[in-house]
């Protein structure tokens, strides 16, 4: 009997070991949605087929696993997309090892999927103690359902001469249904614990790029002040009498710095939506142009001319962090110019590699602040800092498989080189 609730235990953790790896494995870098549910897929059937390998024999005839634990966390978290797959999984497996198992398991992958209709879309709105609470009564429920069909055969159709002992039923009820109990409560909070540290993370990032957004936004509305005065000093002068010639000359002046006004706002606003979940394959000079317009005003503000000499490459990322990334970067290098100087763009071209270049000419760092530079909450800024724009633009380069490289003297300015792998766009 110990050595039983020993194998048991076993399945435990292995299933345990596995969602760690999984976890590790989703906090690496972005996941799209799908990538996530193909995953979670991967994860729950690993642990689903090894616990029908590895079957620990409760009584001579009562051979349990663990398998509900694993299928109920992929029916919960994955909804009735990994649920039908994974009962499929089930069922093919269980036919190939044949034997009277056969009738739990297919009334087991009907109720699995009854539970994901009924409640996976419910399920994730709920907050840890409900999760918690539900998928170990969820997991009552399915060991109890199996234990009474095993019940209900071997008293029925006769392969056990007298029914079970109930000294076996009592036994067979407490290992079986508590280790499926606990175990998914378990399993349940440690999945529930890994993820939320992982959206704090994310969130982190959103915050940065709220705070980036305000932080431009002082400049953009100053840079949209200056065409609309000077509209409106233009219109101004059209209520005297002017001839006709100069009339349309204020008009089409006018338009054009409406239009300007028009632009500047637009650029800010393609970057202050919100972040999506998405990798696509694009080009770093276009968002590089793209990040000159927007960090343009606070370059106007600041005295700082920004040069750039781009050319087209193309990466695989996530565009919007990407762009998020380069404003903390440039924002950072304008910063540090006190009075007037110059930010320079490049891209340099190797043979699998892209190198963006960002130099200011500003008062650069200290070797201890570039050590430094990336830990949270690391700012020189006071108030005006906030200390997670580096961290946050690391997290993002290393997420799409690069690295970022700082070099800089005090007084003298600083370069930042940003390298990632490069997409043949060709190939795409
Ligand atoms: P914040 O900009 O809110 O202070 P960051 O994480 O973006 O936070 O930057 C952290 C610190 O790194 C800054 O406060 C600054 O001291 C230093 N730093 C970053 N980039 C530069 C740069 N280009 N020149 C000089 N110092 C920099
Ligand atoms: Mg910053």
């Amino acid at each position: 009997m110990k050595e039983q609730v020993l194998f048991l235990f076993n399945h435990l953790l292995f299933i345990l070991v596995i969602l760690f790896i999984y976890q590790f494995w989703l906090d690496r870098k972005q996941r799209t949605e799908k990538e996530k549910k193909v995953m979670l897929f991967v994860y729950t059937s690993i642990c689903v087929l090894f616990s029908m390998t590895f079957t620990v024999p409760l009584t001579d005839e009562f051979i349990v696993d663990l398998r509900q634990i694993p299928l109920l966390i992929g029916v919960l978290y994955g909804g009735i997309q990994t649920a039908i797959p994974l009962a499929i999984l089930t069922l093919g497996y269980r036919f190939m090892l044949g034997g009277v198992g056969i009738v739990g398991a297919i009334s087991m992958c009907i109720s699995i999927i009854i539970i994901s209709l009924i409640f996976s879309k419910r399920y994730l709105t709920w907050n840890i103690r409900k999760k918690v609470i539900w998928s170990m009564f969820l997991a009552l429920y399915a060991s109890s359902l199996i234990l009474a069909i095993f019940i209900i055969l071997s008293s029925d159709k006769g392969f056990l001469e007298n029914g079970l002992p109930h000294k076996d039923i009592i036994y067979i009820f407490s290992v079986f249904v508590l280790f499926h109990v606990a175990g998914t409560g378990v399993v349940t909070y440690a999945f529930e614990k890994i993820n939320s540290i992982i959206k704090m993370k994310q969130r982190i990032v959103q915050t940065e790029k709220i705070e980036l957004i305000s932080h431009l936004a002082a400049s953009i509305s100053h840079e949209v002040r200056n065409p609309l005065t000077v509209s409106r000093g233009f219109m101004q002068l059209m209520l005297d009498d002017v001839s006709m010639e100069k009339k349309n000359e204020y008009v089409s002046i006018s338009i054009k710095e409406l239009d300007r006004a028009e632009q500047i706002i637009s650029d800010y606003l393609t970057f202050a939506k919100p972040l999506e979940d998405r990798k696509e394959t694009f080009d770093v000079q276009q968002e590089c142009k793209r990040v000159i317009e927007v960090i343009r005003p606070l370059a106007n503000m600041h005295a700082v001319e920004i040069t750039s000499q781009l050319s087209s490459a193309y990466i695989k990322g996530n565009r919007q962090s990407f762009q998020q990334c380069l404003l903390n970067i440039t924002k950072n290098g304008i910063e540090a110019i006190e009075d007037g100087g110059v930010l320079h763009i490049e891209i340099q071209l190797k043979k699998d590699s892209v190198t963006l270049l960002i130099i200011d000419s500003g008062k650069g760092m200290s070797d201890q602040q570039i050590k430094r530079l990336g830990e949270p909450y690391f700012t020189t800024k006071g108030a005006k800092g906030t200390g997670l724009g580096m961290m946050v633009s690391f997290s993002i380069i290393h997420s799409m498989n690069g690295f970022i490289q700082v070099k800089s003297e005090p007084g003298a300015g600083t370069r930042f080189e940003v390298t990632l792998p490069l997409i043949n766009e060709k190939l795409e």
